[in-house]
């Protein structure tokens, strides 16, 4: 037997027990299912939430944690954007040349693939890959 949480169309929620998922979702399928409040066979399962004490003081928690680093994140990114040369795809060329010519050059910064990088680093260069974050999100 397995719990669900139901939800109707008409804003009302209640749980039902079923003795698959599969059961529910032919039940589902054949219009079997109806809202114990309007009879509306426009029911849909929602998501499953234990009921912990605390939990959505946790979630926001989290959220906030992921804000933070996102802004953080952010943050480094501006500071690169402003310290640093974007030579784009040519990352790993550039990087290569400052490296080997001992050019005193300005901090670099650009689209490298994870093998690249892993190639750059054992070559003794000083690379660090960062999540780039997307500016416009939020
Ligand atoms: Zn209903």
């Amino acid at each position: 037997m397995i719990k669900y949480n139901l939800t109707c169309k008409c804003g009302e929620t209640f749980e039902s027990w079923f003795l698959s998922s599969s059961e529910f979702d032919s039940l589902c399928k054949k219009k079997l299912i109806k809202c114990i409040y309007c009879e509306s066979s426009k029911v849909k399962k929602s998501v499953m939430a234990p009921n912990l004490p605390g939990k959505s003081n946790r979630i926001s928690k989290k959220s906030k944690l992921e804000k933070n680093i996102k802004k953080q994140l952010l943050d480094f990114r501006k500071y690169i954007e402003k310290n640093c040369k974007n030579v784009g795809e040519n990352f790993s060329r550039e990087a290569r040349s400052i490296h080997y010519e001992k050019k005193n050059s300005q901090g670099i910064y650009g689209k490298t693939t994870p093998e690249e990088a892993s190639e750059l680093i054992e070559e003794g260069i000083d690379v660090v890959t960062v999540p780039w974050v997307d500016k416009s999100e939020n």
